[in-house]
């Protein structure tokens, strides 16, 4: 399964941190499964020197909550929907 969109299977193998900027060759830690398109787009992010978003981590889930794990609303309540942290905004 591509490690990218998870929605795809996986048929190439990608070096997270590229080979040219000093990442390790055969480290299965510097490797991940992703599909051609991922593997496309992540290549054209490291050569524009831009961090690659993977697929799964964009945009927000049904309840509003950030998919990137990293991202800071997801940070700061990891199990609070994001809008209800927005506060009341209407009392009825
Ligand atoms: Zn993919």
């Amino acid at each position: 399964m591509c490690q990218g969109c998870e929605t795809a299977p996986a048929t190439e193998v990608d070096h997270i941190t590229p080979i040219g900027k000093g990442g390790a060759p055969r480290d299965r830690a510097n490797l991940q499964s992703l599909c051609k398109p991922c593997h496309v787009s992540k290549t054209h992010a490291d050569k524009a020197r831009r961090t690659w978003t993977p697929p799964k981590y964009r945009g927000c889930d049904e309840q509003g909550n950030p998919r990137n794990p990293s991202h800071p609303w997801a940070v700061q309540s990891p199990d609070r929907p994001f809008l209800d942290r927005l506060g009341p905004t209407k009392k009825s």
